[in-house]
């Protein structure tokens, strides 16, 4: 079993990780809370960031892993809407756990467009493939150099 306490201790010393709360939920729509600046400093990594599908970040100082939420109401037209904002520090075995799970649905969603454009041809189509497949590489280095240093299959 490796010895995370490093890995959870370096983020405080941190330029960009030390203005981060471990965890931070805003409404942004209707108050004037915000997450820290220094969120939009962070590498993404795969996600959509959505309720259900949060994206993972990943700060390159210290390796130190988020989980990103941006959503908003955007179906109904009625009421006051929404749009919450959070963000939350994970350790490494989360971010194991998380990055399996955006691979999974980064893989399955390239899947999808490469039948739709076999299908239709059409350039949105191929652009999805592309990003999905940048996706899904960035996303499979990540998993092996976490494996590497949690000493996974090793
Ligand atoms: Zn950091």
């Amino acid at each position: 079993m490796a010895d995370f306490t490093t890995s959870t201790t370096d983020h405080k010393n941190c330029s960009i990780c030390k203005h981060i709360p471990d965890h931070k939920f805003v409404e942004t729509l209707h108050t004037d809370a915000r997450l820290p600046e220094q969120v939009d400093q962070l590498e993404i990594l795969g996600g959509y960031g959505t309720y259900g599908h949060e994206q993972m970040r990943k700060c390159h100082l210290y390796k130190t892993y988020y989980t990103y939420l941006y959503d908003h109401d955007s179906e109904s037209g009625v009421g006051i809407g929404w749009t919450d904002e959070e963000i939350q520090r994970i350790t490494p075995e989360t971010a194991l756990y998380v990055m399996e799970r955006v691979l999974k649905a980064s893989q399955g969603d390239r899947e999808y467009w490469t039948k739709k454009f076999q299908e239709t041809r059409d350039s949105h189509a191929h652009q999805s493939i592309t990003r999905h497949t940048q996706e899904v590489n960035r996303l499979i280095q990540e998993l092996a150099s976490l494996k590497k240093r949690l000493s996974i299959g090793e």
